[in-house]
């Protein structure tokens, strides 16, 4: 499924101020919040608009969204919302549009401990980076426990209710203040805000609800990923302690040289080597591409340092449109050694070519000889 642009989602234009963003959200939070609307998407879109809003009032998030889009958020399939599969997320950020909420919103508001953010090193080839692919990375890292599903008890046994906040997993303390009375409320730290307490705690686990376990798990690289990017993959890190939301994974990206390729962003540089014949009188070589070899054209006259530009041949933009170029760098190359015949024939070619003099060499000269006007023509005319 493609992802709608964060913009049309919250129906705003680019230039949007906080002001407008949150105008906006707010219309549409309210349309759509889960516990108002009852309609079967409406929690996708209320996490949709939140999401939206979440980036673009985050300046470092939205510039990063306008450079790249989507792509700039994230890696394939992560979530850039983070802390948003806890339901303690999503009242957070409509309590702080609309103040308290009651009834259910308010229980799932017991805070549970994030799992930690987890870091892995993923090693491509060259052609790896441009083509994308999908690679297994093995992270070692908590996970919910198997044996007692995350609750930390012996399966068949029961909790017991927190004597402490009488099962409410708060403490309320009721303060008066110039302002009027208000409730504190904090939660309760003998059941950690559960409400329960662990009796007969899981054999597995220990009563920790999660155990230690080395896991593959597939990773998609988009095409034209670039190293040093890091790919968040939401969810993918430690389980959170008490059955709380897991980390994130957070993938970098190293690429390995190649062996005659280089990138420059989206341009793929080649130096193209030719013989002081070649450049001279013109040949047709083939030249390697990442999409394989392709023949290409060395005019008569062709210059050391002069650029063929393949088009389309370079790597492919993170957001799907379209590639960079490959820029084919002539290099000519002076022999070191010739045989006897060869010396002969050279020095007796040499005889027939004037010498290049200090200041523009014979090549430039031609170039300035044609003229201004017939250079206009030329620009005109071609391309
Ligand atoms: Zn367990
Ligand atoms: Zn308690």
């Amino acid at each position: 499924m493609s992802k709608r642009d964060y913009y049309d989602v919250l129906g705003v234009s680019k230039t949007a101020t906080d002001d407008e963003l949150k105008s906006s959200y707010r219309k549409l939070a309210k349309k759509y919040h889960p516990d108002v609307n009852k309609e079967p998407d409406a929690e996708e879109k209320f996490k949709e608009v939140t999401e939206a809003y979440n980036v673009l009032t985050d300046k470092q998030k939205r510039a990063a969204y306008d450079r790249f889009g989507h792509a700039g958020m994230s890696g394939a399939g992560a979530n850039p919302f983070e802390g948003f599969s806890g339901m303690g997320g999503f009242s957070d950020i409509f309590e702080q549009f609309f103040g308290g909420m009651n009834g259910a919103t308010q229980q799932q508001q017991r805070r549970v401990q994030k799992g930690a953010d987890l870091k892995t090193t993923l090693v491509l080839t060259f052609e790896e980076a441009v083509f994308g692919v999908e690679k297994e990375v093995t992270v070692s890292r908590y996970d919910t426990c198997g044996r007692c599903k995350g609750n930390r008890s012996e399966p068949g046994t029961e909790t017991a209710k927190c004597e402490y906040c009488k099962g409410s997993g708060e403490i309320r303390r009721t303060q008066n203040s110039i302002f009027g009375q208000f409730v504190n409320v904090t939660s309760c730290d003998r059941c950690r805000g559960e409400g329960r307490i662990v009796v007969t705690p899981c054999k597995e686990c220990r009563g920790e609800g999660r155990v230690r376990v080395t896991k593959p798990l597939m990773v998609k690289i988009p095409a034209g990923i670039d190293a040093n990017r890091q790919i968040r993959i939401t969810g993918e890190g430690e389980a959170g302690p008490r059955g709380g939301v897991p980390g994130n994974l957070y993938v970098s990206i190293v690429v390995k040289e190649h062996a005659v390729f280089q990138r420059r962003e989206n341009d793929i540089l080649l130096d193209l080597p030719l013989t002081y014949w070649q450049a001279a009188l013109g040949d047709r070589v083939e030249v390697p591409t990442v999409d394989g070899p392709v023949e290409l054209e060395i005019k008569p006259g062709s210059q050391n340092g002069e650029t063929i530009k393949l088009r389309e041949k370079g790597v492919p933009f993170l957001q799907g449109n379209g590639r960079g170029d490959q820029l084919v760098n002539l290099k000519v190359v002076v022999p070191k050694k010739l045989t006897e015949e060869q010396r002969r024939l050279l020095t007796e070619l040499s005889k027939t070519m004037p010498r290049e003099k200090i200041g523009k060499t014979s090549a430039e000269k031609d170039h300035d000889d044609k003229g201004f006007f017939s250079r206009i023509k030329d620009a005109l005319g071609s391309n």
